[in-house]
């Protein structure tokens, strides 16, 4: 499969992870806690991440959050923890990064929302963000949203539209206005000081159309790096389809160079699934790789027991629980396809096309499940010890293929049976 090509952008460093220009698409997530709430704060940080979030972003809302800032940095770093943290200002971020240059400095970028820095005093509010960020030497994202667009400008662009000869659609003056925004608030902080190289440019929307239609427009009409999201994108099922109808047309053309997914966790739910939901995308894309993919049947009138279902559920956990060590050690262990197939119309197909597979057997079928490596039939396993005898299969592939394995340690099984 070819790879996808990214659309040109500049680079973007923030704190050792870079946004943008040849760097990988960067997953990013946000907490949900007090920023207060120092121990709270640190604890879903730490879990962020933990899941593979390389940045995380805070909210900087009153006097208490700000004040907490160095502190919870202090804490990660000592911790072992690099993960640069994002301050996301909304109203007064002027006001506390003036007040709290401690806070200033203890973030790695600041995220700005044009649309609500202030409407009599916009460009002055906007003006000290800017000179803080150029005090400490600090990116900042230029975060436009439509649920809270400059309305100045949108009535300035609705007033032009209504006095051409042949007026454009209302939605597609709001989509000029929220990239407007954007484009007019980085020129801005360009005309202050701040290098292109420091700024990164989101127009976020929460219908999938419009959200393609917006970024298409701001990747043609820019060269800054893109963090791309589809904004509430809701609760369980709807988000995390929501978002990937959203992203992945994007991300295929090359658009967007760090991503974050806005799922809505239920109540006490886990915050890291939205830096899940972000990794998979990109995995399902070819994009980037994070972990081995399991391929597995939807089973059906073939399989009557749930067992390929639980052994599909299993190898996945333990891919996952081997995979903190096995990153490390064997580099490229991220891009193994690994098949567990319900019975023999598919499975041996699939499992071949997979490094590794195991075609189980169908209600009907012989009770005998054959392994294939690299697309050969290598071993077939029977009986009830199968599921662990597959994962030292896989875990004596992961050495053999992706470390150095000393020789006289090859697989403890035999050939085919
Ligand atoms: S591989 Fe077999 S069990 Fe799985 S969906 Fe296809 S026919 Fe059904």
């Amino acid at each position: 499969m070819k790879p996808v090509q990214r659309r040109k952008s500049l680079a973007v460093d923030v704190d050792g992870v870079v946004i943008g220009g040849d760097a990988p698409v960067v997953v990013q997530s946000m907490t949900n806690t007090d920023t207060a709430d120092v121990a709270s704060t640190l604890e879903q940080i730490r879990l962020l991440s933990d899941a593979g979030s390389e940045l995380v972003r805070v909210t900087v809302n009153n006097d208490a959050a700000a004040q907490a800032l160095p502190e919870i940095v202090k804490r990660l770093r000592e911790g072992g923890y690099k993960t640069p943290i994002v301050g996301d200002f909304h109203y007064n971020g002027h006001l506390l990064l003036t007040k709290y240059p401690e806070a200033a400095r203890a973030l790695a970028k600041l995220r700005i929302n044009p649309g609500n820095v202030g409407t009599k005093h916009r460009d002055a509010n906007f003006t000290k963000i800017i000179e803080v960020a150029l005090e400490f030497d600090k990116p900042i994202r230029i975060g436009v949203n439509w649920g809270s667009l400059d309305q100045r400008l949108l009535t300035e662009l609705m007033d032009e539209n209504a006095q051409r000869d042949e007026p454009r659609e209302a939605q597609e003056v709001l989509h000029e206005a929220l990239v407007e925004s954007a484009l007019r608030s980085a020129a801005l902080a360009e005309e202050l000081g701040l290098g292109s190289d420091r700024i990164v440019i989101s127009t976020k929307v929460s219908s999938v159309r419009e959200l393609h239609s917006v970024y298409r427009m701001l990747a043609e009409r820019c060269a800054y790096p893109l963090h791309l999201g589809l904004t509430e994108a809701g609760l369980g099922a709807k988000g995390i389809v929501a978002t990937t109808a959203g992203l992945a047309p994007l991300l295929l053309d090359g658009i967007g160079d760090t991503i974050r997914v806005s799922l809505t966790p239920k109540p006490g739910g886990d915050r890291a699934e939205e830096v899940r939901v972000a990794q998979q995308v990109l995995q399902s894309l070819g994009i980037r790789h994070f972990e081995p993919q399991v391929t597995s049947c939807p089973g059906c009138g073939r399989t009557t027991s749930t067992f390929f279902q639980e052994m599909a559920e299993d190898i996945t956990a333990y891919l996952r629980e081997m995979m903190p060590e096995w990153r490390n050690r064997y580099p490229g262990v991220e891009e193994m396809d690994v098949a567990v197939m319900g019975c023999v119309v598919n499975g041996p197909g699939e499992s071949k096309h997979a490094n590794i597979g195991i075609s189980l057997p169908g209600t009907f079928e012989e009770p005998k499940a054959p392994v294939y490596v690299d697309g050969e039939h290598t071993v077939t396993l029977k009986g009830a010890g199968l599921v662990d005898e597959f994962k030292v299969i896989l875990r004596e592939y992961v050495e053999r293929t992706y470390g150095d394995v000393p020789s006289g340690q090859e697989s403890a099984f035999s050939p085919i049976s």
